[in-house]
């Protein structure tokens, strides 16, 4: 089969053909129809993110938003089966952990993060092996495509997870978005759907622009702007309910923290980069004094991505809104590499494999 390989971290992928990949017992075969391409693969394509164990080696397949067909099943599998369409979460769980058996299987204890390690090879490639099938397949409903799938991709989950369940937006509340890549635009969008009053925050126009068709009320440049939480702070009467920083830079998490209002509660969903590595300074007293709240959020449970298909079956969330052009397989070095100095808008969805 077809599939872009990793050779050499920051170098671009080696389209070639490799072995198709064999089901065991537990695990299934999907045929990829449709994958994002976001910013989690080029973290991957650079070599990020040691500091958490998942620097990629060489040989690895990226891509961790498809969606497809199954075409083979284990003997093992019974809930899943040839011919069902299907989504494959990027946080694979085993499904036997207590986390997993509480419903919590983005946070595994032996979570598999799809096209970051050699068990878990990605979706840049026209098929990829999901372990524990029946665990971690997501059947789609009608209705949902496979390139809305790849378009909801992780940003979606992310961000959905993030604002309708880990934190707590009333209506009218203000929410301020940091960082307005494929996860922070995808927060614009469901934000305002949840009921929030959004300000979106980036250092380019287009992307604030954007922002603005998902929903945004407000927009800051913070290329243009000296005091971007000041900014936040005057636009809001105070500062937001809620902040979320939807990149990952010590930058964008410091603007998320000091954009609050008293009792605020900031979201940190972006990963960090080589910069960080994992570290960030942070005004801790000004956190004590104004009882700020610091979440985490990762992922979000295939057991709720049921919510989201209600929402995109009834047009109150477009995935396809998100989703910036269609590509080939051959396409996604220069993506990744456009990526590099924040040059993508929105998101590039693979529907050509071959
Ligand atoms: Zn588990
Ligand atoms: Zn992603």
């Amino acid at each position: 089969m077809r599939a872009a390989v990793l050779e050499e971290h920051g170098e671009p992928l080696s389209i070639e053909d490799v072995d198709a990949p064999d089901p065991t017992p537990e695990g299934a075969i999907v045929e990829v129809e449709a994958c994002g391409v976001c910013r989690s693969d080029w973290h991957g394509w650079q070599g990020d993110w040691g500091w958490l164990g998942l620097e990629t080696e060489p040989g690895q397949i990226l891509g961790h938003e498809p969606a497809g067909r199954v075409v083979a099943v284990g003997e093992d599998v019974e809930g899943v089966a040839e011919g069902d369409h299907v989504a494959v979460p990027f946080n694979l769980g085993d499904g036997t952990c207590p986390q997993c058996q509480r419903g919590h299987s983005n946070t595994c204890e032996n979570v598999m993060p799809l096209g970051f390690i050699e068990d878990a090879q990605g979706a840049f490639a026209e098929q990829l092996h999901v372990p524990v099938a029946d665990h971690n397949l997501v059947t789609l409903p009608d209705g949902v495509s496979s390139v809305d799938m790849a378009g909801l991709g992780c940003r979606f989950m992310t961000s959905f997870h993030a604002l309708a369940h880990r934190a707590d937006i009333g209506a009218g509340d203000w929410v301020a978005i940091h960082g307005c890549g494929g996860v922070g635009l995808s927060a614009v969008h469901i934000a305002d759907a949840l009921g929030g009053n959004v300000v979106a925050v980036d250092l380019k126009d287009e992307k604030l622009e954007k922002a603005r068709e998902l929903g945004a009320v407000e927009t800051v440049n913070a290329e243009e702007t000296a005091n971007v939480p000041g900014e936040v702070k005057a636009i809001t009467d105070g500062g937001a309910g809620v902040a979320m920083d939807a990149l990952g830079i010590e930058t964008t998490s410091q603007n998320s923290v000091m954009s609050l209002e008293t009792r605020g509660q900031h979201i940190q969903v972006g990963l960090t980069t080589q910069d960080e590595q994992g570290m960030v300074h942070l005004p801790t007293d000004a956190m004590v004094m104004g009882e700020i709240e610091f979440i985490g959020s990762l992922g979000m449970p295939p057991t709720r991505y049921d919510e989201i298909f209600r929402m995109v079956a009834t047009g109150k969330l477009e995935p396809e809104e998100v989703v910036s052009e269609t590509i080939g397989l051959e396409d996604v070095s220069d993506k990744l590499d456009a990526m590099t100095d924040f040059e993508t808008v929105g998101i590039p969805v693979i529907d050509t494999f071959d």
